[in-house]
């Protein structure tokens, strides 16, 4: 992991999660707030409905909250959608855009990506911007090519001046217990950082790039220590707090 760079861990519950599973955010808190303070800044994303009691309730244990999807419109007739506005306003600091559900279940395109992103920014969130290779991509050697245009087309140019955080998120590894080599995670996240650099200057070199993709518990040691990878989104793990924070816990 890069040293200069603080890690953040985010859990993204997708749609889990009623008020009952507040009870797992309190116990998530207990342990951060009785055990070695964390190292990594720790955010979950919770469905909509819980995002405001999720705020409210992490806050004293320092824990943040974000969206999983914003519209790029700051209001207006979208019935069902949420302005990033609306995310802040209940409590939140950061929003997923472009996570490769949305992409595929929503058919989300780079371009759209990047105008929630830049929705999220106009409201004072920092978007975790999605990118990720399907299996039959890395299979035909485009993993690389795949990702870089989805980072071209995604973040927004606002990003010189505000805060943005990627995560690298293949496809195939996304809820299947699959991970990359740490060889191939290094090399994706260089990758990256490489494009980031080129685009953004010194700020490109100051962008946290998570890794995202079953991350676990058994997992987290190795996988957070690879250079370049400056923390993690966490699907499945993150629902129970022992197993997030076992992963928070390995930063
Ligand atoms: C995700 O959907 O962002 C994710 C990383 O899921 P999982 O950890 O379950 O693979």
């Amino acid at each position: 992991m890069t040293t200069t760079i603080s890690p953040l861990i985010a859990g993204n519950w997708k749609m889990n999660g009623t008020r009952a599973s507040l009870d797992e955010l309190t116990a998530l808190a207990g342990m951060l707030t009785t055990g070695e303070a964390p190292r990594a800044l720790v955010v979950i994303c919770p469905p909509a409905t819980i995002l405001a009691a999720v705020a409210r309730q992490g806050a004293s244990a320092g824990i943040q909250a974000g969206g999983q999807d914003c519209h790029p419109a700051a209001s207006g007739a979208h019935t069902g959608d949420l302005a990033a506005g609306m995310l802040a306003d209940a409590g939140a600091q950061y929003v997923i855009v472009g996570h490769s559900e949305r992409r595929a279940n929503h058919a989300e395109t780079d371009d759209l990506v990047r105008l929630k992103a830049e929705a999220a920014i106009g409201a004072g969130l920092k978007p975790i911007i999605c990118v990720g290779e399907t299996e039959a991509q890395r299979d035909s050697g485009q993993a690389e090519t795949i990702v870089a245009g989805q980072l071209a087309g995604s973040i927004p140019d606002a990003a010189s001046q505000h805060e943005v955080i990627v995560a690298y998120e293949p496809v195939w590894a996304i809820g299947t217990g699959r991970t990359p080599t740490n060889d191939d995670i290094a090399k994706m996240h260089a990758s990256i950082r490489h494009k980031l650099v080129e685009r953004f200057g010194d700020k490109g070199a100051t962008v946290r790039i998570l890794y995202g993709g079953s991350l676990k518990p058994q997992n987290a040691r190795e996988i957070l220590q690879v250079e370049n990878v400056n923390g993690g989104l966490v699907g499945g793990a993150s629902l129970l707090a022992k197993d997030f924070y076992t992963i928070i816990s390995a930063v």
